[in-house]
């Protein structure tokens, strides 16, 4: 017969929050320090601050379908281009559904993707505006503004 089959007490590990203001440890359930009364600032309180890590967001939503519409332009125009540039329209618009589905389903791979790629747009931007081209301007404006909403707004993403 197998002994080491007998149940193990169930621990759970009881987590501590060190006090901001003396440094004693206390139960995370406590709402002041056992040792000076400072009111802690608990998981259960960090929790009622911050948004539900499970939200969807509207703007992320819109930015997918924006680039899955975008994915499905570039496929009507490599089937009407019939040359060699159409594999490489493709291939943008795979990569492009691929990344409207990644935001879709709010996942961060996804977010970083569009940090990088709307970096991307800043600098092609500023390369447009040192080279004379006003348009320059926009492009870096709405590509610092979305890179910036994408890094800011972590709390939607898993
Ligand atoms: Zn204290």
């Amino acid at each position: 017969m197998n002994t080491s089959a007998v149940a193990e007490p169930n621990f759970s590990p009881i987590e501590v929050i060190a006090c901001p203001y003396c440094g004693e440890l206390n139960e995370s359930t406590y709402v002041h320090c056992r040792q000076c009364d400072t009111l802690l600032l608990t998981d259960a309180a960090r929790a009622v601050v911050l948004p539900q890590a499970s939200q969807r967001s509207g703007c992320v939503l819109v930015y997918a379908a924006f680039l899955g519409g975008t994915a499905v332009a570039l496929v009507t125009a490599a089937i009407a281009a019939h040359d060699a540039s159409a594999g490489w329209t493709l291939l943008l618009a795979a990569f492009e559904a691929l990344v409207a589905f990644g935001l879709w389903r709010h996942r961060n791979w996804a977010r970083f993707t569009v940090i990088v790629m709307q970096c991307l747009n800043v600098l092609f931007g500023l390369i447009l505006i040192a080279t004379g081209s006003l348009e320059g301007i926009a492009l870096a404006a709405i590509g610092a503004t979305i890179a910036y909403w994408f890094y800011a707004n972590d709390q939607f993403f898993h």
